[in-house]
């Protein structure tokens, strides 16, 4: 499910869901050219929330938004009536590209938040996702996983160029696989 204020939706000419669809076909793209053609998310929802980002960072949009204060009230209830397994903001904030909650949190806890302009070139969406998935502390050296993305990095590099390693891939396919066959795995 992804989330997204009205800061950041004013940047889009288009439907910022339009935009959403877009940018979660292009996460699959990522997936499925790093060997992971069998894992793919599914946007089940998105909705704008009346939150101002402006001023604020990126660590403190997350957690209010995980701890459900003020316009993220009904988050917790939107995301199990949506069966989301994970739940993205997208906010104007170009001080950094995204955040995760941690490395491999179980569901009810897989929350990001991702600047706009990043998200645009959807590979901060896959970077974090990839934070959800791997149970990496660190970035790596080289591909989707690497730190210290700039702005303009992200924004002059092809998605093509950056994908998961072969090592992260299987990291991916074992967990996603580990979190499918669990017995009170309702979601998908
Ligand atoms: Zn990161």
């Amino acid at each position: 499910m992804m989330l997204y204020t009205t800061r950041a939706a004013s940047h889009y000419m288009r439907d910022p869901e339009d935009m959403l669809e877009l940018a979660i076909e292009r996460v699959n793209d990522t997936f499925h050219n790093s060997g992971l053609g069998n894992i793919s998310l599914r946007l089940v929802h998105t909705q704008a929330v009346d939150y101002d980002e402006h001023g604020s960072e990126q660590f403190n949009d997350l957690y209010r938004m995980v701890d459900g204060e003020g316009p993220f009230k009904d988050i917790r209830r939107l995301r199990d009536e949506k069966h989301a397994d994970v739940v993205g903001l997208l906010v104007d904030d170009p001080r950094g590209c995204g955040l995760s909650t941690r490395v491999a949190p179980d569901s009810e806890e897989a929350y990001f938040v991702v600047h706009y302009a990043c998200a645009a070139v959807t590979i901060s969406i896959a970077h974090e996702i990839g934070h959800l998935l791997l149970n990496l502390e660190t970035h790596s050296a080289t591909g989707i996983m690497r730190g210290d993305w700039d702005l303009r990095d992200l924004q002059g590099v092809a998605t093509g160029f950056l994908l998961f390693t072969p090592q992260q891939a299987e990291i991916i396919r074992t967990e996603v696989a580990r979190r499918a066959s669990r017995p009170d795995s309702s979601r998908r």
